[in-house]
């Protein structure tokens, strides 16, 4: 028996505490709630516990909890490998999407944006430790991305997203992310309006918060191990 609630009383205390002892504002950090291979009934559990944001991995089984789940004040968050063919649905029923790491999936999700829900959020997916066959930009093609992206009239540019390799140390799960608040740093500094750093999951969440993190993507300790 999974305990949703009560996993969720836990672990906003701990996110909040890794804010406080960072010298911020626990207010900054907002919690995403990765519910992917888990049923909507825990989805519903969560939402009554108060959870607001939601992540999923994978378009269809995506969609099939939107509509089953059939709640107007939830947000959803696609946050899995987006393949070309499959940008309509997502631009038609999710509210962010934070693993845009080529300029043709962008100028898709904005095409296929239905004008009358507002722009799509995105976050820039960063390859940030330049592992071979991971998703994500590179570095060096961030800002050339970013700018054209900030572009596009079906979305709004958000902020950057990062998958680290994993560390145990805490000072080695905070270099990457470091890193990527940097960028973010410097795409503000030439105009670019960034506002959200996701980073941060489970394992790594501490040193997220540490390095800016302002939403954090949190599946097991909510939803236990999938
Ligand atoms: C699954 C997943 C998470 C959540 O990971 P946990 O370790 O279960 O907290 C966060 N972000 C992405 C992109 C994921 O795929």
């Amino acid at each position: 028996m999974i305990r949703v609630t009560e996993n969720l009383r836990k672990i906003r205390d701990l996110l909040a505490k890794a804010a406080v002892d960072a010298g911020r504002d626990p207010a900054s950090v907002r919690l995403l709630a990765v519910s992917k291979k888990k049923p909507v009934s825990l989805i519903l559990e969560a939402a009554a516990a108060g959870q607001h944001d939601f992540g999923e991995n994978f378009v269809q089984e995506g969609l099939e909890k939107i509509a089953q789940a059939g709640r107007e004040d939830l947000q959803w968050h696609f946050i899995g490998h987006l393949q070309s063919n499959k940008t309509r649905a997502v631009a038609e029923q999710f509210h962010w999407v934070h693993t845009v790491d080529r300029l043709k999936t962008a100028q898709r999700l904005s095409r296929q944006r239905p004008a009358s829900m507002g722009a799509l959020n995105i976050c820039l997916q960063v390859n940030i430790d330049s592992e071979p066959g991971k998703s994500g930009s590179s570095e060096d093609d961030l800002p050339q991305l970013a700018r054209q992206v900030a572009t596009l009239p079906g979305l709004r540019l958000r902020g950057l997203m990062c998958l680290p390799a994993q560390h145990d140390s805490f000072e080695a799960q905070r270099e990457p992310f470091a890193r990527l608040r940097a960028h973010a740093a410097s795409l503000r500094a030439e105009g670019i309006d960034v506002d959200t750093l996701s980073m941060g999951m489970s394992h790594d969440y501490r040193a997220a918060i540490f390095e800016g993190s302002t939403m954090v993507r949190i599946g097991t300790a909510i939803f236990g191990e999938r």
